[in-house]
């Protein structure tokens, strides 16, 4: 078992007919479905190993680094970030991670660890890129 990740920004929230479009880098609006996009969509693959889940963990943290929540101060990364631990590896039931988020600088955040059992390895993220964006 392991995580996909997905990540996209663009300058607001997409239209639905945008985010059903499964060519689309968009977040789709069922999570479920983030596994049927295509390949080249997937930013990262974390396995299940404590290892997998620290950089998976640090993954999302520097996408919200880069990325400021708007409301920051009232719910503030670490705390968001202790959320996500306990969302891998509850009781060993791993789930999915989904944010989207308006950012400090007006952009909409979307970063996604979804729970997957296909045949693919796992790998790191290519040297922090921002990942795909939107117009
Ligand atoms: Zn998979």
């Amino acid at each position: 078992m392991h995580w996909h990740a997905y990540a996209w920004v663009g300058h607001e929230r997409p239209a639905d007919n945008i985010r059903n479009d499964k060519s689309q880098p968009t977040p789709p609006l069922r999570v479920g479905e983030w596994l049927g996009k295509p390949e080249r969509f997937i930013v990262a693959i974390f396995d299940s190993t404590p290892e997998g889940i620290s950089d998976a963990l640090e993954w999302m943290r520097q996408g919200a680094e880069e990325h400021v929540y708007v409301s920051e101060a009232s719910f503030p990364l670490d705390a968001r970030l202790k959320y996500v631990a306990e969302q891998l590896s509850h009781n060993g039931r791993a789930g999915d991670v989904v944010w989207g988020y308006y950012s400090k600088s007006k952009r909409y955040v979307s970063r996604a660890l979804i729970a997957c059992t296909c045949q693919r390895k796992a790998r790191k993220p290519a040297p922090y890129l921002e990942g795909p964006h939107g117009q």
